[in-house]
């Protein structure tokens, strides 16, 4: 199946004036593996510590999920604050919850409006549009209930939330969140942080030691190393292997249809499928990761056939019309056992961050400023990343 990323044809992404690549070697207080969303925050949090930094890509910037993904900018854990609250304790979920939001608040500030929109979220009951079988109206009426219990828990805690009830159904609107073109968000911060930060792209690492990191065209020394790569950490750095595994994610584009159908971005069916409505009202959906768990466990990044068509049908769902798809693509993440993101020393003076179980958008920044934090000052990451083996 031919592979379009639908982000991508953007003017601001198609015009990206790229990168070199390295073709030498170099030597710089740190040095950053990996320039999606999460390894650019490293590079802005190192400069701003005012050290020297050099930064690798193996493709484009944000060449893998942070320039693929769904776009949705929502705060908190992947899961509910109600199973995070549970599973680590309220005030480490809430903390979470926090360090997100102003994450979010940062991006918003440092893109602005035209590249960052706060229209909120939805987490809807179930999909939109009526429920096709019993059995999916009879699940649709159990999530409702969650989400209620949801919204109580956010309110008891101080989060902004409202029960949503509209022409998409019933569920949960939480004010604060935000939508992203991914693919522009990376290729903006990597153009304003280019000049301050020696940045490459094309450039693969091949091998990490204390010190050294070994790349196609050129070896980096740097005392300080971080590794911001989500998807494929396993590969890049095995001995993570038994903490997180690597999943494909599929999505597609649709040419517009039905504008301001979704008034932002909506999540149903317990997450587990998404769809954003860009402006121009194209459709940019995903979704079914627990309808296909066993296939998609695995580092390839080409979309399948069967994943496609069940996302075809839910495009329809999202859109309540029919819909021209237009681009179909699929990008790697990293799955953790316990849902806590790696935020771990894996050799000295190196720290690897990923595994955001698929909402990596502002928690993977988050992450890699904790790993500046650890490596520079000496602090450690905070509770609700896992930090050791
Ligand atoms: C289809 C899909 C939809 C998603 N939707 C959302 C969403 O709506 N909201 C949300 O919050 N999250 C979402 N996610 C998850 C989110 O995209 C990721 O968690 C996040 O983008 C991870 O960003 P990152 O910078 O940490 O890592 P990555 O995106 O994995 O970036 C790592 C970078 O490292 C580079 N790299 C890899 N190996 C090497 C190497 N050996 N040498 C040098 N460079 C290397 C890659 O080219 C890449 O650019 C989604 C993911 C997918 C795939």
């Amino acid at each position: 199946m031919a592979e379009s990323v639908g982000w991508d044809v953007d003017d601001r992404v198609a015009s990206w004036r790229g990168l070199p690549s390295l073709d030498r070697d170099l030597a710089a207080d740190a040095c950053v593996v990996g320039l999606g969303g999460s390894g650019l925050a490293a590079v802005d949090e190192l400069l701003r510590r005012g050290l020297s930094v050099v930064g690798l890509d193996a493709g484009r910037v944000a060449a893998a999920a942070a320039g693929r993904n769904g776009g949705f900018l929502v705060a908190g854990p992947w899961e509910s604050m109600y199973e995070a609250s549970s599973a680590w304790g309220e005030h480490v979920a809430v903390d979470l919850f926090s360090a997100t939001l102003r994450e979010l608040d940062h991006l918003e500030d440092v893109l602005g409006p035209g590249v960052v929109r706060r229209p909120g979220s939805i987490r809807l009951a179930g999909l939109p549009g009526p429920a096709e079988t019993e059995a999916e109206s009879a699940q649709r009426a159990a999530e409702l209930k969650l989400c209620r219990l949801e919204a109580e828990v956010l309110r008891r805690l101080g989060i902004a939330a409202e029960i949503y009830d509209g022409p998409l159904g019933q569920g949960l609107f939480q004010p604060r969140d935000g939508a992203v073109n991914p693919a522009v968000r990376a290729v903006t911060l990597a153009g304003s942080l280019a000049d301050r930060a020696a940045l490459y792209e094309g450039t693969p690492v091949l091998k990490l030691s204390p010190g050294r990191v070994e790349a196609v065209g050129g070896t980096v020394q740097a005392g300080v190393v971080v590794v911001a790569v989500d998807g494929r950490l396993d590969v890049i750095l095995p001995q993570l292997a038994g903490m997180t595994r690597t999943a494909r994610l599929q999505m597609l584009a649709t040419a517009p249809a039905a504008p301001g159908r979704l008034p932002c971005p909506v999540y149903g069916r317990y997450g587990y499928d998404y769809a954003q409505q860009t402006p121009d009202g194209r459709l940019f959906v995903g979704g079914g990761r627990d309808r296909f768990t066993a296939q998609e466990w695995t580092t390839d990044s080409v979309p399948t056939d069967p994943v496609q068509r069940y996302l075809d049908r839910l495009a329809v769902r999202f859109a309540g019309t029919p819909v021209t798809v237009e681009h179909r693509w699929a990008a790697p993440v990293g799955f953790t056992t316990d849902g806590r993101a790696l935020c771990i020393a894996v050799d000295d003076g190196i720290v690897a961050v990923g595994g955001y179980s698929g909402t990596g958008n502002l928690v993977g920044p988050v992450a890699a400023r904790a790993a500046v934090a650890l490596l520079v000052d000496g602090t450690p990451p905070p509770a609700y990343f896992r930090s050791t083996f």
